[in-house]
């Protein structure tokens, strides 16, 4: 199952990919965590993006390309992936058509998360990340057992630097013009899928399961 989870920062691209990993086992491949890890571990990646991304602003298409390109040529890409936060351009989005059709493979579906600019500065500002093993939180909706510390591997919870408010702002901003549109570009190729995503987790679960279940009897 080839998919990719597109939506505005905050709409839960993350969240329900961990979901959907649980149940098909096909890898979560979403850039933001790769550019997080390579500025965590100081890498060369790291240094050259590190500015970028914590500006808000996206990190050149051609690096991008190219890392997207690596990962999907891993094995465990064979039966699948979901690509999160990947394409943000129309530039990615036809280097993505490209890479597909040169290993044989084809997208599923553009699982396009919908959410409004309010929803999104709300829902980031209480999310929190654990500092070690990267589980999402949000003091809300999502909170942890014990505030402030990880359920799952007792790391502390942190806010990203890039999820302060004006930065989110800047984030939308940047999303309205060079990511919102790839959604007509997945329409008129018949492989979007729009979802609410001011529903609940669990609402929004049980139609995105639906949706995939359609893809499996491909
Ligand atoms: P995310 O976690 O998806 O919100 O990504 C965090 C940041 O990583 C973005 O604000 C960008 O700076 C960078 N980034 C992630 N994915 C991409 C991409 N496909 N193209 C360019 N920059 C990206």
């Amino acid at each position: 199952m080839n998919l990719i989870f597109l939506g505005p920062p905050g709409a839960g691209k993350g969240t329900y990919a961990k979901r959907v990993v649980e149940k098909y086992n096909i890898p979560h491949i979403s850039t933001g965590d790769i550019f997080r890890e390579a500025i965590a571990k100081g890498t060369e990646l790291g240094r050259k993006v590190q500015d970028i991304v914590n500006s808000g602003n996206l990190v050149p298409d051609e690096l991008t390309n190219a890392l997207v390109e690596e990962r999907l040529k891993q094995d465990d890409c064979k039966k699948g992936f979901i690509l999160d936060g990947y394409p943000r351009t129309l530039n990615q989005a036809q280097a993505l058509n490209e890479m597909l059709k040169k290993m044989g493979k084809e997208l599923d579906g553009a699982i396009y998360f919908e959410v409004d600019e309010e929803t999104v500065v709300q829902r980031i500002s209480t999310r929190r990340v654990c500092s070690k093993c990267g589980k999402v939180y949000n003091v809300i909706t999502l909170p942890s057992r014990v505030e402030g510390i990880c359920d799952d591997c007792g790391g502390t919870l942190i806010q990203r630097d890039d999820d302060k408010e004006d930065i989110v702002r800047s984030r939308y901003r940047v999303y309205i013009e060079k990511t919102s549109p790839l959604i007509e570009y997945y329409k008129n190729q018949n492989k979007l899928f729009t979802l609410d995503g001011r529903k609940s987790v669990e609402e929004v679960m049980k139609i995105l399961f639906n949706i995939l279940g359609g893809f499996e009897k491909k």
